[in-house]
């Protein structure tokens, strides 16, 4: 057995709705009982996104709040430890209100968009220059270990401007999200071209959307990947025809891993893995 893999279970995210799969957790008490059930089938890492009565995204903090108080109340009773990464994306609102649950909550990572872009020809993905300067020093501030969502190949160079000037702090941790339209395609090219570009020392994961993500967590196995990420935020069949559950994801994933001979990292062993800290 080499190196244990974290598996991230990525719930919701900002657009997948009900009416694309019925399993999409969207209120407080469907995104805890999920991620709770993913905890328990092997997810080490759980990425949160928040969505408002009506099931559209938001990033109100009393929110997230609400969600991520009741995920570890739930938690703590069934005694199931769960590294807690939010998300800070969500062009459309407040930079400040983007980091405002941060302080707050103290989660031990969160997401960390190093680029703009045009999503899926829908609407500009927008992380502009001052939003990553204070993202990456409010974090750093909260040790709060950011994630570096890398939908693109420009990105990967930003990351590298943010680390010389001291807006990042090595060790370094990628997410490729991979397959998004408007960023890099899910294949083995861009992975190819993204890896060797990491910082030395960094640790990485992988996810693809839709149709790559099974390829994409083949992909990530046969190139030593440090995690996968799986979930509805990304991907919301099993095969084509057949709607996934988080938990189908998170089962999936797992048994692509003990077959490719990794075992599945604990979420205090994710915390040694990346240096994260838990501070609630
Ligand atoms: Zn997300």
């Amino acid at each position: 057995m080499g190196k244990k893999l974290i598996i991230t279970a990525a719930l919701c995210g900002a657009g997948t709705m009900k009416q694309q799969n019925p399993h999409v957790p969207v209120t407080p008490e469907e995104i805890a009982a999920d991620a709770l059930a993913c905890a328990k089938a092997g997810a080490a890492v759980v990425h949160f996104h928040v969505r408002d009565n009506e099931e559209k995204n938001t990033m109100e903090t009393k929110r997230f709040i609400e969600v991520i108080d009741l995920t570890r109340k739930k938690c703590a009773e069934a005694n199931v430890d769960i590294v807690f990464n939010l998300t800070t994306s969500g062009a459309k609102f407040p930079e400040d209100m983007r980091v405002a649950h941060l302080p707050i909550l103290l989660p031990e990572m969160c997401s960390y968009d190093p680029g703009t872009m045009n999503w899926a020809n829908s609407y500009v993905f927008l992380n502009t220059p001052a939003f990553l300067e204070r993202l990456g020093t409010l974090s750093q501030e909260l040790k709060i270990k950011p994630e570096l969502e890398v939908f693109d190949g420009g990105m990967i160079g930003n990351v590298d401007y943010y680390l010389k000037k001291g807006f990042l702090k090595s060790p370094l941790h990628y997410q490729f999200v991979l397959g998004v339209p408007g960023g890099m395609d899910g294949n083995i090219d861009s992975l190819s071209f993204l890896l060797p570009k990491m910082q030395p020392g960094s640790t990485w994961s992988v996810t693809g959307i839709g149709r790559t993500h099974m390829p994409m967590m083949l992909a990530g196995l046969s190139e030593g990947c440090d995690g996968l990420r799986v979930g509805l935020e990304d991907n919301i069949f099993m095969e084509k025809g057949v709607l996934a559950t988080n938990v189908s994801l998170v089962e999936r994933a797992v048994n692509l891993a003990l077959a490719a001979g990794r075992e599945i990292a604990t979420a205090a062993e994710t915390r040694e893995i990346l240096g994260l800290i838990k501070q609630k």
